[in-house]
């Protein structure tokens, strides 16, 4: 993978490190040139421009933000205008409604029902095209994802299928049903990127970055033997 430059270099990127799609998304910024943290604690929130609340399971991810004691944190951050970008579970942990459920965080004026495909088997992809984000169709991978059944009028809407609504934001925050870093696409990320005011270089692919595998992510994981992102396993 060649590296790219950030116009930027002080604006740094928080990936909410407690469970779920962390290194597929640490991936993708750097991919884009951008520095990626893993974001813990609240030391770890300083200077952030962005947050991403990865998807995973959005009750385990609840449990583990009030364990660490970090919801009051993000919303904190979220008040100073860090934006904050969430993918499946990540936007369920955001939306103000959730179906059957107290909300998390409560961040965005959405209603979301979880599970809303139905089982794990139920998963699929399909691609559309998001004219906000990217001319060409984006690669869409749904994991027993949620559906957005209502939104605010202060939350725009920028893909909505059949019947549900699957991207949508406000001034501050951004939710996806589906998984972006689990494609070679970078067009949503890059995207947030700029909702955060972060510039990136041209030189930096505009879709599809070509030489991204679906493994590409195992370079931060630890079960490469180390935190230490050098550390590869292939
Ligand atoms: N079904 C999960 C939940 O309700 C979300 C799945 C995902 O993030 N891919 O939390």
């Amino acid at each position: 993978m060649s590296l790219h430059l950030v116009k930027d270099t002080s604006a740094a990127i928080g990936v909410l490190d407690l469970q779920g799609g962390v290194y597929e998304h640490l991936d993708h910024l750097e991919r884009l040139g951008i520095t990626g943290r893993r974001v813990k604690k609240e030391e770890d929130f300083a200077a952030l421009t962005g947050l991403i609340i990865p998807g995973g399971e959005s009750t385990c991810l609840s449990r583990l933000l009030d364990t660490f004691a970090l919801k009051e944190i993000i919303r904190k951050y979220c008040r100073r205008g860090m934006k904050i970008w969430g993918t499946c579970a990540g936007a369920i942990l955001l939306a103000k409604k959730i179906v059957n459920e107290e909300p998390c965080l409560g961040l965005i004026d959405i209603e979301i029902e979880r599970n809303s495909f139905g089982s794990q088997l139920d998963s699929f992809v399909a691609e559309a095209v998001v004219p906000e984000v990217a001319d060409e169709p984006i690669p869409l991978t749904f994991i027993r994802a949620p559906k957005i059944l209502r939104t605010g009028k202060n939350v725009k809407i920028l893909l909505e299928m059949d019947g549900y609504v699957a991207a949508a934001e406000d001034e501050n925050i951004l939710v996806t049903v589906f998984h972006p870093e689990l494609t070679g696409c970078l067009a949503l990320h890059r995207y947030f990127v700029q909702k955060c005011g972060i510039l990136t270089s041209e030189n930096i692919p505009q879709g599809f970055d070509p030489f991204w595998k679906s493994h590409s992510w195992t370079q931060f994981s630890r079960i490469a033997g180390s935190a230490d992102k050098n550390s590869k396993l292939f």
